[in-house]
């Protein structure tokens, strides 16, 4: 209660004081939080005792229970609770919903990118509220550069929602994507941007220059004759969008099913690999040696099945459920580094957890799939001297959750407080 007092009156004579310079956002700057729980994982250890102390938009430092609380500091402390680093969602598609309410081929195009923009604003606010501070956004699917847009309507305050890392269109080759099965005397709009041979090098830059964070790879896609995954790419052609990519600065990363599509996207220099259903230890291993991070997608693969009427835990798996579980436990067992990045957009946003569940459910330790979600997916996206962990220095993106999710990983549903840069968006 005394500190409660003593940081009424900090912010009454702060706002007094900076009311003459009149800048709330320099009264931010100041502000103090002392954050704790029972637990803490800092993104990559549990640790019990510790509290947090953020100021302005950083984590000054992390401190023992047992120290005074800082003068002036506003105290955020939860019982039966543990505290996290903001999560961070690997592969999501904000300007997607789920195909079981409106299917895939009708969002990109009937919908204009107007009204996705706006129905993304929306998902980016749940993300934001189910604790996910930071999204990689593999691509509009068909909204063009809106994504843009949005990560800079959040970076200006106009909207609530997570740090992003966009994409913008995505590459992919002649003839491969969709929508697809329309009369061929109709230019149908695709859900990315096709491009092929020395083309890609025009293509690559294009979208730079249009803002894309990162560059956006399909190397195979379900072209083959009997409609299967084969590769779309060749090496060389990976290679050269490697080289203009990785020459402005940027990443290429690599949506791969098929076991050779994934075999050139690593020797191309991926930085990950998105989806890998096809995935063996081999390739896993490849992976590992390459410093290639795995995104393994299994909610979409799953939530996709049913909506083809598969009744999870009646009907038997069938076979592409079973190639996903075959395919984690060899990633598993390659040692590959694995990320957490579920496809989401396919499944309902701030529901990314789904995908931390179906980790767990297909064998992976509740702790390691805390990491993949906070400091190897911080590293995915080369934040991780920023983000992803809980030190000293880090921007002050903090979860709380009920309970103890490094027991039971559903426990990360249970939000009780977000934070992003500093700043409160939920606190129950
Ligand atoms: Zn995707």
């Amino acid at each position: 209660m005394v500190h409660f007092m003593k940081n009424i009156k900090f912010s009454f004579y702060s706002l007094m004081l900076l009311g003459c310079v009149g800048s709330l956002v320099a009264l931010n700057a100041q502000e103090l939080h002392y954050l704790t729980a029972d637990r803490m994982f800092d993104g990559e250890r549990m640790l019990e005792g510790k509290a947090v102390i953020v100021q302005g938009n950083k984590i000054v430092s992390i401190v023992d229970k047992a120290a005074p609380i800082p003068q002036g500091a506003q105290v955020i402390a939860y019982r039966d609770a543990t505290l996290l680093p903001g999560l961070i969602e690997g592969h999501a598609h904000l300007f997607l919903y789920p195909y079981n309410i409106t299917d895939w081929d009708t969002q990109v195009l009937k919908e204009t990118d107007a009204l996705r923009t706006i129905r993304a604003s929306v998902h980016a606010r749940q993300t934001l509220l189910a604790g996910f501070t930071s999204v990689r956004d593999l691509g509009t699917e068909g909204a063009g550069y809106a994504d843009v847009s949005l990560k800079k309507a959040i970076l200006d305050k106009i909207i609530e929602g997570p740090r992003m890392l966009v994409a913008g269109r995505a590459i992919v080759s002649t003839g491969s994507y969709g929508p697809k099965g329309y009369d061929h005397d109709q230019k149908i709009m695709l859900g990315a941007e096709a491009a092929d041979g020395n083309g890609l090098i025009q293509v690559v830059r294009d979208q730079i220059w249009q803002g894309a964070d990162f560059i956006k790879i399909y190397a195979d896609y379900r072209w083959g004759l009997m409609g299967e995954d084969q590769p779309t790419f060749t090496l060389d052609e990976l290679k050269l969008i490697q080289e203009v990519t990785t020459s402005s600065g940027r990443v290429m990363v690599c949506h791969a099913k098929s076991k050779e599509a994934m075999r050139r996207a690593i020797l191309a220099g991926a930085v990950t690999i998105e989806h890998g259903d096809f995935l063996d230890e081999e390739t896993g291993k490849l992976m590992k040696e390459h410093g290639v991070i795995f995104m393994p997608t299994i909610a979409a693969v799953d939530k996709i099945t049913q909506y083809r009427g598969w009744r999870k835990g009646i009907d038997a798996d069938p076979e592409n459920v079973i190639r996903k579980k075959k395919s984690f436990k060899a990633a598993l067992a390659s040692g590959v580094t694995i990320g957490m990045g579920g496809d989401v957009g396919v499944f309902p946003h701030g529901d990314n957890v789904m995908e931390m569940e179906l980790m767990a459910e297909y064998g992976m330790p509740a702790l390691e799939i805390l990491k993949a979600a906070t400091s190897v997916n911080a590293k995915a996206m080369n934040w991780q001297d920023k983000l992803g962990h809980i030190k000293a220095g880090y921007l002050a993106d903090l979860v709380v959750v009920q309970g103890d999710p490094s027991k039971q990983i559903a426990q990360v549903r249970q939000v009780k407080m977000v934070m992003k840069d500093g700043v409160i968006y939920k606190k129950e």
